[in-house]
């Protein structure tokens, strides 16, 4: 499905904007194994077109990886270890560009966690408890579940723990993953905040794009007071 934007070009990639001071980053598509949850960003960004804030969306971080769909990108890198100054892979290079061009308030990195049939998000802040409690709330309603224990060690947060569904990972206190999204993006300031959620790969469509407007509705407009 198509965006109702006009699709821009940068090098290998294409991205989608609103306005001309985005404060808002959308990305997916980053790892090719988990294009799942592309389409229904899509169209709950279409839903929400005329009342988000200006914002830059890039729905395929690695077109090549989601051409394949595989992990690894058609350079046989996984992209999110390739966020570095001097980096080869021209998808993180054509990303980097984009991105180092504003400073978002709020970044949302979509992937998907192919094994599980619950959900979790990583966050570099930490969230309110009303707002926390809120949407954990509209997602056990769903009949939708929380991860709690070890994330996917081979993902963006290597080891780390989380508790029904959530873990606060501020950039600095990761463990060392050189050239992850994460530490690029916040540690040189282009994203004030960033949010990751893991769509459960084995969920439907339909519970994906539940999830997916959900994340809209109680996280992203709250923190942006819209
Ligand atoms: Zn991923």
């Amino acid at each position: 499905m198509s965006l109702i934007l006009k699709k821009r070009k940068a090098g290998t990639i294409y991205y989608y904007q609103k306005g001309a001071s985005p404060v808002l980053l959308l990305l997916s598509g980053t790892h090719g194994d988990e294009f799942g949850v592309i389409n229904p960003l899509k169209q709950v960004i279409n839903k929400y077109l005329s009342k988000l804030p200006d914002f830059i969306f890039i729905p395929e971080v690695s077109p090549s990886a989601v051409k394949k769909r595989t992990r690894r990108n058609g350079f046989k890198n996984d992209v999110n270890r390739n966020f570095f100054e001097k980096t080869k892979d021209i998808e993180a290079k054509a990303n980097m560009e984009i991105v180092a061009r504003y400073k978002f308030k709020l970044g949302l990195t979509f992937h998907e966690d192919p094994q599980l049939d619950s959900f979790y998000l990583y966050d570099s802040e930490i969230m309110s408890s009303k707002l926390l409690h809120t949407f954990k709330a509209h997602i056990k309603e769903q009949n939708i579940g929380l991860y709690s224990g070890i994330d996917d060690a081979n993902d963006v947060s290597l080891g780390n723990v989380l508790d029904d569904g959530y873990i606060t990972v501020p950039a600095h206190a990761k463990k060392i993953i050189h050239g992850d999204f994460w530490d690029w993006s916040l540690l040189n300031g282009y994203v004030k905040r960033l949010l990751c959620p893991e769509i459960p790969g084995k969920l439907g469509l339909k519970n994906k794009t539940f999830l997916v407007d959900l994340i809209f509705k109680d996280l992203i407009f709250p923190l942006l007071n819209i």
